[in-house]
């Protein structure tokens, strides 16, 4: 026992749900603090794994290490992301459903890495048909989030380098590294990846995953599996490059204040490849087409609406080619012999954003994680009440925060406010980012969750400034400025760039902007409704997958091993809701094994165990917790094969990573 206690107090517990102090903050971090320290980088939550980047190789996703896992119950190795590979694997393979692995957390936090481990663990450790097929899977499951967080990423232009993350999730690009030299030449493309903005900006995460031919390998196989004729590879390059030549394009201004391209470099090629004028589409780029009742004005742009058109027409550009992509995909698979019903989806996406200014971006995220949030509590409630019936034992309420009020608040037919903003951006009459808090404040302002500068909260809290609103996360506050709402909202492709588009000569492009949609007049959906809708299409395959979760979580931000920035990781746990996970995982009795393992595990610690005990191994677990004093109302018994604890009383550390 003091063994025990000694590795605990060293390494932590290998799963939050056994922590004394489980609401405790502090408590948590402290655990994660130790684990991490000794370089185990995994620790569950029930069956969700948090994941601290280590920023070093560790020597973990050796061979061995992946035989070690296979077929393994979940609880009886330390935890790790081949656990969860594993686990979905089964799923897939025993319950014929379809297994989920979302993963998520801040850029550089190892999302990618742990979605790479997964495939490498399926590529060794399945059938041939079947890693081909996860491996496809995940780009065909890319597609609703692309569309998702495409259309939220791409509105800034300052933060464009996101959308060329979003390129580089679904692509991992390779395009470059692999290519070769006279597709680079056609294309009009030097092979130096940071020669492209959209690539390049910001992150360097493209540069790991570059020299990761592994990788390219992975994609052209998918393509060559899908029917791909030379043509259709030519015009999808063509598309791609032509948004990589797209993000450099470089706007001036002229003494009017409107909108110039001084070097038509870019232009050029992009006319190229998109078989489009050259003239027409710099006008494009920098004009605007105002229909009045009786004739038709052009106008030229700012200098900002100008990026924005232009970070508008690469967003719907891929978009909708990715959208025809994955068709294509689809299509072909349905005459493939392997097709399967079971599949195993991989989502890598962003948690929770706060930054110190929060716009319309980081509202549609945050929303998103509320969403996802939403379905986690009701699959794992669900799925906890199941277990319960199954062996018999009352089923309690519980204590936790259930967030379907703030995603209500966020997207309610009439009353939410993504409702209310879209009411503003049709309504005739000036309609600005003001007047849009106005109306928030009279149609939702006494709302439990939102508040505004006019219901400043208690003294101590940061206040609510000017043109600001706050909403309460089931992660935290987050306050956002509605600067730039209305605009972002009502962003669409304007008009004059979709006729450039509709009239394209490449094939894949022509597709996918159809000339009808010029001929119709209706207004097209904001922003934010389709965010909604994509977001909902994105639940609706989830739902109808078994998730498993893994939360990634970035140690510091200098991509230094060992260090462990307690700021920066409180705020990810925070927002990452692992707090509130854990609350929901605590509901009820958070221990439970089967009366054999539980009976093998503990039988030392009651004379009527020791050494055997012959009975049935439920009499067995009952003798054994009358003898150590647990109260009725501690512990249940279920009638098949379970012993379920409470686990503010707990028996004994279960940490087996340390026992000697
Ligand atoms: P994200 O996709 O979340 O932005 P990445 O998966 O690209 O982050 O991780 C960023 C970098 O961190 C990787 O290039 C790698 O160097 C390092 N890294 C991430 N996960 C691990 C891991 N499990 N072991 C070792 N290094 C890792
Ligand atoms: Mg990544």
């Amino acid at each position: 026992m003091e063994g025990t206690l000694t590795a605990r107090d060293k390494v932590g517990v290998q799963d939050f749900v056994l922590l004394d102090a489980y609401t405790s903050e502090s408590a948590f971090l402290d655990n994660l603090r130790k684990r991490f320290s000794e370089n185990l980088i995994y620790t569950y939550i029930g069956t969700l794994l948090v994941s601290v980047n280590p920023y070093q190789e560790l020597g973990i996703y050796t061979m061995s290490q992946m035989e070690l896992y296979q077929g393994v119950n979940f609880f009886e190795l330390p935890p790790h992301v081949y656990a969860i590979a594993d686990n979905a694997y089964r799923m897939m393979c025993s319950e014929l459903s379809n297994h989920f692995i979302l993963i998520s957390g801040e850029s550089g936090a190892g999302k990618t890495e742990a979605s790479k481990k997964i495939l490498q663990y399926f590529a060794m450790t399945c059938p041939m048909t079947e890693s081909l097929q996860i491996a496809r899977d995940r780009l065909l499951l890319s597609n609703p989030v692309l569309e998702a967080f495409g259309n939220a990423r791409t509105l800034r232009n300052d933060n464009s380098s996101r959308f060329g993350k979003y390129m580089d999730v679904q692509f991992d690009f390779k395009l470059l590294e692999g290519g070769e030299e006279e597709l680079l030449a056609y294309l009009g493309l030097e092979r130096d990846p940071k020669l492209y903005k959209y690539l390049s900006q910001g992150h360097g995460a493209n540069e790991s995953s570059i020299n990761d031919k592994n990788d390219w390998k992975t994609v052209s196989n998918a393509f060559s599996v899908i029917d791909f004729t030379e043509d259709d590879l030519e015009n999808l390059f063509g598309i791609i490059a032509s948004i990589l030549h797209l993000g450099n394009v470089c706007f001036g201004e002229n003494h009017q204040g409107c909108a110039i391209i001084p070097v038509t470099h870019e232009i050029k090629w992009i006319a190229k490849l998109l078989g489009v004028q050259p003239s027409v589409l710099l006008e494009a780029l920098t004009h605007r087409k105002i229909e009045t009742k009786t004739e038709e004005v052009i106008c030229p742009l700012t200098l900002e609406l100008s990026l924005y058109a232009r970070d508008a027409m690469a967003k719907a550009v891929y978009g909708r080619m990715f959208t025809w992509l994955v068709n294509k995909i689809n299509s072909s698979l349905v005459n493939k012999e392997f097709t399967k019903k079971t599949v195993i989806g991989l989502l890598d996406i962003y948690g929770f954003e706060v930054f110190d200014k929060n716009g319309f971006e980081q509202f549609c995220i945050n929303y998103c994680n509320e969403k996802l949030q939403q379905l986690l509590i009701e699959r794992t409630l669900k799925a906890e009440q199941a277990e319960y019936e199954m062996e018999g034992i009352e089923w309690e309420p519980i204590q936790y925060f259930n967030n379907k009020i703030i995603c209500d608040l966020v997207e309610e037919r009439h009353k939410g406010i993504i409702s209310i903003l879209d009411e503003e951006c049709i309504r005739p009459g000036p309609a600005t980012d003001l007047s849009f808090l106005e109306k928030l404040e009279e149609k939702v302002g006494k709302h439990a969750h939102f508040q505004t500068r006019k219901l400043a909260g208690p003294k101590g809290r940061k206040r609510i400034g000017w043109m600001e609103f706050r909403l309460f996360h089931y992660a935290g506050e987050v306050t956002y400025c509605t600067k730039g709402f209305l605009e972002k909202n009502s962003d669409l492709l304007y008009r004059h760039l979709k006729e450039v588009l509709c009239r394209s000569k490449n094939s894949i492009l022509k597709e996918c902007f159809l000339v009808a949609e010029l001929e119709n007049r209706r207004r097209s959906p904001t922003v934010g409704t389709q965010f909604k809708n994509s977001l909902s299409s994105l639940l609706e395959i989830l739902i109808s997958k078994e998730p498993s979760y893994i939360r990634c979580i970035k140690p510091n931000e200098r991509k230094e091993p060992s260090k462990f920035d307690d700021f920066l990781i409180r705020h990810q746990v925070k927002y990452l809701g692992l707090m509130e996970h854990l609350r929901v995982r605590r509901a009820g009795f958070a221990y439970r094994r089967k009366y054999e393992h539980f009976l093998q595990r503990y039988k030392s610690l009651c004379p009527d165990t020791w050494p055997h005990w012959q009975g049935p191994p439920a009499e067995g677990v009952e003798r054994l917790i009358k003898y150590i004093g647990y109260k009725p109302e501690e512990y249940k018994l279920g009638r098949f094969i379970k012993g379920f604890i409470n686990r503010d009383k707990p028996l004994c550390p279960d940490n087996e990573e340390f026992i000697v």
